[in-house]
C-alpha cells in the first residue's frame, strides 16, 4: 500500500473502531492503480459528517449538508464523506441537495466514470463494482451506467471525461464518445468557471492533443467561451504539444496566439480569469507579437521584464514545434542580469535631479525625458551615474 494511504490509515481505522464503514475513494485508488502520483487521499464513511466531527479532534465543515467534513491528522487534510446518493438533478447541473445512503455501492455508483469508481479498504483491497480495473487497464473512459443519462444529469463530465483523456492519457470508449457528440449542448447550463477549471487541465495534461481534438470533434468547442467559430483553429490546435508549457499562462498565451483571438482581455474576460492573470497572458501576447519578428534586444527585455520573457520564449519555441532549452533559459536569464538596470528605481538620476538641472517648473515633460534617459542607460548610451546623465542632457541640448 501507497505511503499517502498508509500516513491515512488511522482515520480509517478509528471509524471502523466505532462501528462505520471507511475505505479510500475515487481519484487516489485510480492514481495509485496506474503508478501515478498520488494527490488528494479521499475517504468515503458510513458515518454522518456529526459522527465524523465527535471522533477527530482537528475536523473542518467545508460541506457537512452534501456530506463532506475535513479530518487533519499530522498536518494533512483528508476529506471525509459520507456515503451519498445525488438525487433530483435540475437543469444538467449538480444538485443542491443530497441523499445519505448506507451502501459504498450505491456510492460508488453515483461517481462519474468507472475508473474514478473504485474503493480500497483498509487491507488493500480493491472494490470494483463497475470494471473499472479492467477500463483502467484498457486506459479507457466510461462513465458508470449510461452515458446519456450521467451527461444529463451533470453536463459537467463531459469536460471531465475529456480532462481524464488529458492527464491520464487514456481514450474514450464508443458510447461515451457518441453520447458527448449528441450531448454538448448540455454544456451551456453549465457555468464558466467550473468549465474553466476542466479546461485548464484538459490544456495541461499529458494527453493534451488527443483531449483538444476531442474538444473540436465532439463540438464541444461550440459550447467554450468564444470559440463558436474557432474549429478549424482548434485542430491546429491540437497538435501541439501543450502540456510542454509548464505555466497556465503559457498555455493561454498559445491558445491566444494560435486560435488567432484579437481581444485578448475580452476573450480572458469571458473565461472569467482574474484580473492578474488576465495582464499578465494580455503582455505575453504583445511580446510574443514582437519577438516571432525580432530577437530580444536589451531594450525589449528591459520592457517585458524576466519573467514575461521566459514565457514568450517557451510560447514561441512550442508554436515552432521546438521545446525551449535549459540553454536558451540560460541565455535569455544572462541577458537580462546584463542590463544595466531592471526598473526605473535603479536609475541614478530621478526627478529632483531634473529639476534641479533646469529651471523649468515640473510638468510632463519630466516624465517624459525620464524615460528617454532610463532608455539610453538599458542600451548602454550613457553610464548609470549623474555626472554621466547630466552630461548626456547637456551634450544633446536635452535640457
Ligand atoms: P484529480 O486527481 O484531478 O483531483 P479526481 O478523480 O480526484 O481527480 P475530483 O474532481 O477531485 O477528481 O473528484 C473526486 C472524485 O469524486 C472523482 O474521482 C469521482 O469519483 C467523484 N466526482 C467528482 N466530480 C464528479 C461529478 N461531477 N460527477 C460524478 N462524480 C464525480
Ligand atoms: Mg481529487
Amino acid at each position: 500500500m501507497n505511503k499517502e494511504f498508509q500516513e491515512a490509515l488511522p482515520v480509517i481505522r478509528r471509524l471502523k473502531e466505532h462501528g462505520y464503514e471507511a475505505y479510500f475513494v475515487g481519484g487516489s485508488v485510480r492514481d495509485a492503480l496506474l503508478g501515478k502520483k498520488i494527490k488528494d487521499v479521499d475517504i468515503a464513511s458510513s458515518a454522518t459528517p456529526d459522527q465524523v466531527r465527535s471522533l477527530f479532534s482537528r475536523t473542518v465543515d467545508i460541506g457537512s449538508e452534501h456530506g463532506t467534513m475535513i479530518v487533519i491528522l499530522n498536518g494533512l487534510h483528508y476529506e471525509v464523506t459520507t456515503f451519498r446518493t445525488e438525487k433530483a438533478y435540475k437543469d444538467n447541473r449538480r444538485p443542491s441537495e443530497v441523499t445519505f445512503v448506507s451502501s459504498l455501492k450505491e456510492d460508488l455508483k453515483r461517481r462519474d466514470f468507472t475508473v474514478n469508481a473504485m474503493a480500497m479498504d483498509e487491507e488493500g483491497t480493491i472494490i470494483d463494482y463497475f470494471r473499472g480495473r479492467e477500463h483502467a487497464d484498457l486506459k479507457v473512459i466510461t462513465t458508470v451506467g449510461s452515458p446519456h443519462e450521467r451527461f444529463s444529469e451533470d453536463a459537467l463530465r463531459m469536460l471531465r471525461a475529456i480532462r481524464f483523456v488529458s492527464q491520464l492519457e487514456f481514450t474514450l470508449s464508443t458510447d461515451t464518445l457518441s453520447s458527448i457528440r449528441e450531448n454538448a449542448q448540455l454544456l451551456s447550463k453549465i457555468s464558466v468557471e467550473r468549465k474553466t477549471m476542466e479546461f485548464e487541465k484538459i490544456m495541461a495534461g499529458r494527453g493534451s492533443e488527443r483531449a483538444l481534438k476531442l474538444v473540436a470533434d465532439t463540438g464541444i468547442y461550440e459550447h467554450l467561451p468564444c470559440l463558436k467559430t474557432k474549429k478549424q483553429q482548434f485542430l491546429q490546435l491540437s497538435g501541439l504539444p501543450f502540456h510542454l508549457l509548464s505555466a497556465n499562462e503559457e498555455r493561454w498565451t498559445a491558445l491566444i496566439y494560435v486560435l488567432k483571438i484579437s481581444e485578448t482581455e475580452q476573450f480572458l474576460r469571458e473565461w472569467k480569469l482574474s484580473n492578474r492573470q488576465i495582464e499578465m497572458i494580455a503582455k505575453n501576447i504583445l511580446f510574443l507579437k514582437e519577438r516571432v519578428n525580432r530577437k530580444w534586444t536589451k531594450q525589449l527585455l528591459y520592457e517585458s521584464g524576466l519573467q514575461c520573457a521566459l514565457q514568450v520564449e517557451a510560447v514561441k519555441n512550442l508554436i515552432e514545434g521546438n521545446v525551449l532549452s535549459n540553454e536558451g533559459r540560460s541565455e535569455l536569464k544572462a541577458l537580462y542580469q546584463s542590463l544595466p538596470i531592471h526598473s526605473k528605481n535603479e536609475l541614478e538620476f530621478g526627478g529632483t535631479d531634473l529639476l534641479q538641472l533646469s529651471n523649468q517648473k515640473p510638468g510632463p515633460w519630466m516624465g517624459e525625458l525620464i524615460k528617454k534617459i532610463e532608455l539610453a542607460v538599458v542600451n548602454d548610451e550613457v553610464d548609470n551615474s549623474k555626472e554621466a546623465i547630466k552630461e548626456m542632457l547637456k551634450s544633446c541640448n536635452l535640457i
